[in-house]
């Protein structure tokens, strides 16, 4: 039997990367910035219908330059999605700002609107607007980013949308990423295209993407020798790296459709099986779905995620629980959160009951019937009579 290992979500290349390095290479541009990096940040600006992009070296490191553009500093408040991963909300830390953490809603599993409104609420009434708003788009799903944002507008709060999952998803015809004031890009090699590791900041303010360049080389003043006034990061991608991400970037929708194509298969395979709940997709939506993940009832379905993922384990198949939600972490249990209800948290339910599988668009449907045998096989052990699909 064929045993080799399943990935979650393994780099796909496309061919044409090496193309691209060789360019590189061959006119010398292997120092960092280059005209890869400012090819690859027109691209993903037009990509992503908004007026630039900055290329840098990770995700979080352009959530924490946009940080530094809202000029968030030490003792700040900054709003944050709970349920995400853990360089959504670092960089507030960075800044020795304190990060309030906002509950999930069922219908995106994002950022609540009403816990939000309610946070929101609070902090007028405790005199400390915070900063600015981290609304995260989990597993390539889009947040309710209307309701988010007029609860925002109103309170005159600018909104950093982490859109490292989101690259391709559109709500309401309007590409993932282009909803906030800042919004930010991962391009680690789990993500849906990959430079091996590297991010980007994408905005509408000119002046503020300009200021973001600047912060990202070392702050250097505009003087013939080195000169610092302020203090910078070194937080370029380079011309190599961007050379990847414009290969990469060409094959985004054939990426985009590999994953939903993956989503569908698992779909149609695991309806019949009780208290599977696939994760929804929000109306008017578009989901690059990047992780196929759903929910599992215990008690409906007889099985638990725990068993699922013991059992794909031993078939040498990765799979994850949901990310575990950032008010549970050890890390941040001083810091305030705000439930979507008054009973159990959504995100603490997501987290229980959540499982990613295997979703790499180079996964093969031979690959996935392995995966999704292995699910027959921990439903049919738990005993039950229904018929398999
Ligand atoms: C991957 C990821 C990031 C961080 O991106 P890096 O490029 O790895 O720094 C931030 N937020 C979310 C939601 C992510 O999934």
């Amino acid at each position: 039997m064929n045993n080799q290992r399943i990935y979650l979500s393994p780099p796909h290349l496309s061919g044409e990367e090496e193309l691209y390095i060789r360019e590189a290479f061959e006119s010398n541009w292997i120092a960092p910035l280059g005209p890869h990096v400012n090819a690859f940040e027109e691209e993903l600006a037009n990509y992503a219908g908004i007026r630039g992009a900055v290329a840098v070296s990770s995700g979080t490191a352009a959530i924490h330059l946009a940080l530094c553009l809202l000029g968030v500093k030490k003792g700040d408040r900054v709003f944050c999605s709970t349920l995400t991963f853990v360089a959504s909300a670092n960089p507030i830390l960075y800044q020795g700002a304190e990060p309030v953490f906002i509950d999930s809603e069922p219908d995106s599993w994002n950022m609540s609107p009403k816990a939000l409104e309610q946070a929101l609420m609070e902090a007028v009434k405790e005199g400390q607007l915070p900063k600015a708003v981290i609304v995260v788009n989990l597993y390539g799903q889009t947040a309710k980013m209307d309701e988010i944002s007029a609860l925002c507008e109103f309170y005159r709060i600018p909104i950093i949308e982490d859109a490292a999952e989101s690259l391709g998803s559109t709500y309401r015809g309007k590409k993932s990423g282009s909803f906030g004031h800042f919004g930010v890009f991962s391009f680690n090699g789990n993500k849906i295209i990959t430079t091996s590791g590297g991010g980007a900041l994408i905005s509408n303010d000119d002046e503020s993407l300009s200021r973001a360049r600047f912060l990202a080389t070392q702050a250097r003043d505009p003087a013939p020798h080195y000169q610092h006034s302020q203090m910078g990061y070194n937080y370029r991608l380079s011309n190599l790296l961007a050379g990847v991400g414009r290969a990469q970037l060409k094959v985004l929708e054939d990426r985009i459709e590999a994953r939903r194509a993956i989503f569908r298969r698992y779909e149609e395979a695991l309806v019949n099986v009780p208290g599977l709940r696939m994760m929804p997709e929000l109306e008017q939506s578009y989901s690059n779905r990047w992780l196929t993940t759903l929910t599992i009832n215990e008690r409906e379905a007889g099985f638990s995620v725990k068993e699922v993922l013991s059992a794909l384990d031993k078939e040498n198949i990765e799979a994850r629980p949901v990310w575990k939600p950032l008010h549970l972490q050890p890390l941040f249990l001083k810091n305030a959160f705000y439930s979507h209800n008054r009973g159990k948290p959504i995100s603490d339910s997501l987290f229980y009951q959540g499982i990613c599988l295997p979703s790499g668009s180079s996964l093969t449907p031979e690959e996935q019937a392995r995966v999704i045998q292995c699910i027959y096989e921990v439903y049919k052990k738990a005993g039950s009579s229904l018929l398999m699909p």
